[in-house]
């Protein structure tokens, strides 16, 4: 018996238990691509014809659902098939980088219809950063058509540990400035619609398990390695934050005792050693230290980047080839013990870094096949996103999306 059965059987409060069927019902003919039927959710939800035509009643009178008449048929009249009304209204996602914003603007399928995005630094602090933001998101939604009477629903993401219960963020190193400043406070007031605030990497994790490479897991880690690197989690399908938000900060794991100072204070963790700022600086090092490589001359012209250590490597360059691998191998290990400690089903990389290709991911995915144990590693499947730059913002989109569809259903009958 599930837990949903239990609590049915439990309560005696009517409307709540109408409040939770109605919440199922639009799960399940959110979930189902090609419609699913009155008589469908019935069974799935084992309660009679009566009980789910009075909700999706409802929904209709809501317009949050459509019908159409096309449903496959089980040998007798094709039955009439309900699916989400994605003109019902918008959402916006929101993805607050550490130097870019992301706007996007979808339907209430979770389809994109207008993206934007500009170069922010969120060091500069709250006020200029969330006036950008205000900006770009009512410039987006002109560009979309659309008013501000169809947003039903905003979800953003930070690049630092959000305290998802006040809305705020909690001692972040790359956004100074920001600590305890009531950004989902701020931003609900201004836009007067409900507002969620969520880590940039737990959204990442969110958006390719809803749009992206994690469809279909029930246990999965979404791995961001960008200049710095995150991890979101999301466990029997639901994000996983710990107690604080904080959890997942798997780029501060220390894996060289004693190595290079990182960002939090502290030393040897694995975004100092193995992050996109860390290669570029063990770059810098090896030019200096006068090693013989192409990136020599890569750092005469400009800064060096990861992305010049990639294209070097690309280009025969063993020097830089060495360093995409360490950073590899340094970041499989540790994947490995998160296999090892969650048994996840699968593993998403994300993050520009992984643009390095083969010479950063064959010693990574072998670190893994050399450091997990034979079970787990055989459960989980490593896989690249599908999202690219738009995982974060997706999951935003996601976020907002299940604001809505919750809205509706706790929404009061009348
Ligand atoms: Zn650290």
């Amino acid at each position: 018996m599930d837990r949903r059965t239990r609590v049915l059987e439990k309560v005696s409060d009517q409307s709540f238990v109408r409040s939770l069927n109605k919440a199922s019902i639009v799960d399940l003919i959110r979930q189902a691509p090609g419609g699913i039927s009155r008589a469908e959710l019935a069974e799935s939800l084992d309660v009679s014809r009566t009980t789910v035509s009075a909700i999706v009643n409802d929904l209709l009178a809501e317009h949050l659902v459509l019908e159409r008449g096309a449903g496959p048929s089980r040998g007798g009249r094709r039955p009439i098939v309900l699916e989400i009304n994605p003109d019902a209204g918008r959402v916006v996602g929101v993805d607050l980088g550490a130097s870019h914003l992301t706007v996007l603007v979808a339907d209430l399928n979770g389809h994109v219809l207008v993206a934007a995005e500009e170069p922010l630094e969120i060091a500069a602090g709250p006020e200029p950063c969330l006036r950008a933001t205000e900006a770009l998101v009512a410039d987006t939604l002109a560009r979309a058509g659309s008013h501000w009477e169809a947003v039903r629903a905003l979800g953003v993401a930070v690049p630092g540990p959000v305290i998802a219960e006040h809305g705020l963020v909690s001692a972040p190193p790359i956004m100074p400035g920001w600590d305890g400043y009531p950004i989902r406070a701020e931003l609900a007031a201004r836009w007067q619609r409900p507002t969620s605030l969520d880590n940039d990497a737990d959204l990442g994790a969110l958006g390719e398990w809803t749009f992206g490479a994690g469809q279909g897991a029930n246990h999965l880690a979404y791995i961001k390695i960008g200049t710095g690197i995150g991890c979101g989690l999301l466990l029997d399908g639901r994000i996983y934050r710990g107690v604080l938000g904080t959890a997942g900060e798997i780029g501060h794991v220390t894996v060289a005792e004693g190595g290079p100072p990182c960002t939090c204070g502290n030393y040897g963790c694995l975004e100092a050693v193995a992050g996109g700022r860390a290669i570029a600086q063990r770059a810098d090092l090896a030019v200096k230290a006068g090693q013989r490589t192409r990136l020599v001359q890569k750092a005469a012209l400009e800064p060096l980047t990861t992305a010049a250590v990639a294209q070097a490597a690309l280009e025969g360059d063993v020097v830089a080839q060495q360093l995409l691998a360490d950073a590899g191998r340094h970041i499989g290990s540790a994947l490995a013990s998160l296999i090892n400690l969650l048994n996840p089903d699968r593993i998403v990389l994300g993050g520009g870094v992984t643009k390095a290709g083969s010479y950063l991911l064959e010693p990574l995915q072998q670190a893994i096949e050399d450091h997990a144990m034979r079970p787990s590693r055989q459960a989980v499947q490593v896989v690249l996103a599908q999202l690219g730059r738009r995982s974060v913002a997706m999951g935003a989109v996601a976020q907002a999306l299940a604001q809505t569809f919750q809205q509706a259903v706790t929404r009061p009958p009348g």
